[in-house]
């Protein structure tokens, strides 16, 4: 059953046995602890409550394992809006100022970074240093040093740290990854990834460095990164990219509008990859092998993805890709689950790397060995 339709009746049946206290504050003792079919929840508290955070908290009603029982933000109505609507109680409200003291509150266990790029972070370090677990937003950080910080911070607290890789939990995408580990499409020869689309508002974070660290390679292009990865298998172990920037005055200096990029893999297979924030229609993987091939899009989107390999149309179910994630996220920090495709922090640094070497290859118009 779901479970937060499960929850409700346990409500219902609470509001009778103890008439004197509120329905809320029932609801947060009870919704907050309660345990799941499957185990204890993972309680959340989400940080920057932004348009993904928003689609994380919805996302999260449908969860069987992960609660949403807190707020770290910056915008006091937001915050009562939220308690409104996801019944968080006031004790688990947070802003930035007061947020260290996170550390005192049993009800949270985690923390989900969706903050803009840049304050990733100063956001995960203060919540690992709180002595929480930490979900983060990709990119994790703006390049590969901070990114290494991050999990060196959070190894220190002994905190598990997390990315919100959620295309590694999409069935098609892991059926096509079986199909590689078994051997059924042979030897994998190439990958092609497109990911893009026409950005708009010149004004917001996306198209600020210091928020960003970058342009589109930073938000979207890393799918096709993280995609040559998980489709080919390998670490890439050189890099070539060159930039075109159509309109300056939009994308000032160091916030890429299109960049192409081709990665070289020891198998002797190559990726062939385009990250635009000036062209729509851009969410395509194509992974070209000896005896089949693979094709995904969209690859990336929030969903149906939709796909085909050479023995026909990939037809595993859509799964609002956030409800899954979160579910699977709670196996891997309670009980140490070990996903398919690697979400941690070492696994954002790897992409980090591939984008420092991205950026570099473009400035000096060389390719970046990654050995
Ligand atoms: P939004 O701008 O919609 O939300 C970011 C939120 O962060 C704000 O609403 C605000 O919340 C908080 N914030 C704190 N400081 C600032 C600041 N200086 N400027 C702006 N916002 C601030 O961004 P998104 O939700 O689209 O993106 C957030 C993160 O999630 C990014 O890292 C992005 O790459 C990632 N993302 C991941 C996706 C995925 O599919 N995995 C999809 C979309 C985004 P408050 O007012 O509560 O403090």
């Amino acid at each position: 059953m779901n479970s937060r339709r499960n929850f409700l009746q346990k409500l219902a049946a609470s509001v009778i046995a103890f008439p004197l206290l509120s329905p809320e504050a029932i609801s947060s003792m009870e919704y907050a602890d309660t345990k799941t079919d499957d185990g204890p929840p993972l309680r959340v508290a989400i940080m920057g409550l932004g348009s993904y955070g928003t689609r994380v908290a919805e996302a999260m009603k449908d969860c069987k394992r992960a609660r949403l029982t807190g707020v770290v933000s910056g915008t006091p109505a937001k915050i009562t809006n939220w308690q409104t609507k996801y019944n968080i109680p006031e004790k688990n409200c947070y802003s930035y100022e007061t947020f260290d003291t996170i550390k005192d509150n049993p009800e949270i266990d985690v923390v989900y970074v969706t903050t803009p790029n840049g304050l990733h972070h100063d956001n995960v370090i203060r919540a690992a240093k709180a002595g929480k677990h930490v979900i983060c937003e990709k990119p994790m950080a703006l390049n590969a040093k901070e990114g290494q910080e991050m999990v060196d911070a959070c190894k220190k607290a002994n905190v598990k740290l997390l990315v919100g890789y959620r295309m590694h939990f999409e069935p098609k995408t892991l059926e096509i990854i079986r199909m590689r580990k078994d051997g059924e499409l042979g030897k994998i020869l190439f990958f092609q990834g497109l990911s893009g689309f026409t950005i708009g508002d010149p004004t917001q974070w996306r198209l600020n460095k210091a928020l960003s660290g970058g342009g589109s390679m930073m938000d979207i292009g890393i799918y096709s990164i993280n995609g040559a990865r998980y489709m080919i298998g390998e670490e890439p172990i050189w890099v070539t990219a060159e930039e075109t920037k159509t309109n300056p005055q939009k994308f000032k200096p160091g916030v890429d509008e299109t960049i192409q990029f081709q990665l070289g893999f020891p198998s002797g297979a190559v990726a062939s990859c385009l990250s635009t924030y000036n062209m729509n229609n851009l969410d395509r993987f194509f992974l070209n092998a000896e005896k089949g091939f693979a094709e995904l899009q969209p690859a990336t989107g929030y969903g149906p993805i939709k796909g085909r390999t050479n023995k026909g149309e990939l037809t595993q179910p859509h799964i609002t890709h956030q409800t899954v994630q979160m579910d699977e996220m709670a196996g891997i920090i309670l009980d140490g689950k070990q996903p398919v495709v690697p979400v941690d922090g070492e696994e954002g640094v790897r992409d980090l790397k591939k984008i420092d070497a991205i950026y570099k290859s473009v400035s000096t118009g060389k390719r970046v060995e990654l050995r």
